[in-house]
């Protein structure tokens, strides 16, 4: 390659060095600006976006909480029997407050195009909430401050009717009501605050329970308006929503209540039980000897016949008679009489397993039921008995003996009646006997002589 053609190469490649350097440059100075312009975009964007979140942080983090909240009140209004109006007034309250929050929030500005009647819907709703929480209000208190509850909450309802009355008319009414809104919020619910106040100083732990949500959603409401007005803050948005968190204390005080009323009604629905268990104990209960009296005895025997029959079992009753009773009142007074009875009732009680009953039929007359003892079992522990109370009761000495009468349940058509018939026959015949000895009733007789 000759000389020139070299020089002529070398330039060409300086060219295209500096070509590319100039595209470079070129390219550099043209991105730039677009570059910032994009990145001022996406900042702006960005903001759009944060300022957007923030306007709907307080319906975002209220909105559940409020659900929530009416979801577990529904199932204490379902359990809870009392308060129907109450529970209802503080759904409708939670209703109209979620659905002034949905209207606010930017959920419904997306897909409803009419942002105006949006406005209007919102503005209604806001209205309509002092006189639904004092709804709430009038429901906790007194009849005095109850009535001044309801003037409020007229008062309330007249004012949106008129702001919605101009709004149909053609006029702003919805909007330029809002001044006096705020200061009708500040007045009246200072009236509510007193009423409240003084009730809860009575002692209406309703009232007190009350008194800090009221206030706080008074509070932020008002301070809603002025924001608005003047522009306190830099984003166009309402705190009032938050102040449902102070809404807990009331709700955890009604949940409370609930749980205390239930815990009541349980408490005396089992101190019931146990005083109606207590007198039928004692209606059932022979004082002097702690024996099941004649009136128990009377209606259980036909019930222990029942079960014998439904069972196909066999049934027996044991009828005693203390022997010259009438001798140890004579001589010692009734109350020697009277603690023979007694010491005559301990010794067969020793006796008995629990599962035989036990009566005193009337007098120095007593009754053992038998169920699942035939007759020569039944006769068995009656001179068993009998042995029993002669071997070890005494009174001064003298011993105490009974007659015993043993009847038994022949099935089909026999009767309780029947049953205790053929058993007083027998004891009459123990006394025709001599006394201190066991009779069968008739059919069986033979029998029993020749056992005894
Ligand atoms: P028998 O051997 O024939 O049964 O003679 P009895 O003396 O035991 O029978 P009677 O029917 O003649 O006397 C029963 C007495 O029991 C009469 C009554 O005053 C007395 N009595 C009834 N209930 C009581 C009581 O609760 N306490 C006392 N101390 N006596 C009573
Ligand atoms: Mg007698
Ligand atoms: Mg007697």
């Amino acid at each position: 390659m000759c000389k020139t053609s070299k020089f002529r190469e070398k330039k060409r490649e300086v060219a295209s060095v500096w070509a590319g350097a100039v595209v470079l440059l070129a390219y550099f100075f043209a991105a730039v600006p677009t570059a910032a312009a994009h990145g001022q975009q996406v900042a702006a964007q960005g903001r759009q976006t944060i300022e957007r979140f923030l306007c709907n942080l307080p319906y975002t983090i209220s909105l559940p909480v409020t659900l929530l909240l009416s979801a577990i009140l529904f199932v204490y209004a379902v359990k809870s029997k009392g308060k129907r109006r109450l529970f209802g007034y503080i759904f409708f309250f939670m209703a109209v407050l979620m659905l002034w929050m949905v209207s606010n929030s930017q959920l419904l500005a997306a897909v409803v195009p009419d942002l105006l009647l949006l406005k209007r819907i919102s503005s209604v709703l806001l209205y309509l909430l002092p006189a639904a929480a004092n709804l709430v209000v009038s429901e906790v208190l007194e009849p005095p401050f109850r009535r001044v509850q309801l003037v409020v909450v007229g008062i309330y309802a007249v004012f949106l009717a008129a702001a919605v009355g101009f709004e149909m008319l053609g006029f702003p009414g919805l909007t330029a009501s809002r001044p006096l809104y705020y200061v009708l919020l500040l007045v009246l619910e200072g009236c509510v605050f007193a009423c409240l106040w003084r009730s809860a100083r009575a002692g209406n732990a309703y009232s007190r329970a009350l008194l800090f949500p009221l206030t706080t959603l008074t509070v932020l409401g008002i301070f809603d308006g002025i924001n608005a007005a003047l522009r306190l803050t830099p984003l166009p948005t309402y705190v009032m929503p938050l102040g449902v968190y102070s809404f807990l204390f009331f709700i955890l005080q009604l949940i409370r209540d609930q749980l205390k009323r239930a815990e009541l009604l349980k408490n005396r629905a089992l101190r019931l039980s146990y005083r109606a268990a207590f007198l039928q104990e004692r209606a059932d209960r022979d004082p002097l000897t702690q024996c099941r009296n004649r009136g128990s005895f009377e209606a259980e025997l036909p019930a222990a016949i029942w079960t014998a029959r439904q069972a196909g079992e066999p049934l027996s009753l044991l009828l005693f008679d203390v022997d010259h009773f009438k001798q140890f009142n004579d001589t010692y007074g009734h109350a020697a009489g009277d603690t023979v009875l007694r010491g005559f009732a301990r010794t067969v009680r020793a006796e008995l397993d629990k599962q035989k009953s036990f009566y005193r039929w009337g007098g120095e007359e007593f009754v053992v039921l038998l169920p699942g003892e035939d007759v020569d079992a039944a006769a068995v522990v009656g001179n068993h008995l009998r042995r029993t109370v002669a071997a070890f009761l005494h009174y001064e000495k003298r011993p105490v003996t009974v007659s015993v009468g043993v009847s038994v349940y022949h099935g089909g058509c026999d009767t309780a009646q029947a049953m205790f018939q053929r058993a007083d026959e027998a004891l009459y015949a123990a006394k025709e006997a001599g006394r201190d000895c066991l009779r069968v009733e008739r059919p069986q007789r033979a029998e029993e002589e020749a056992m005894a």
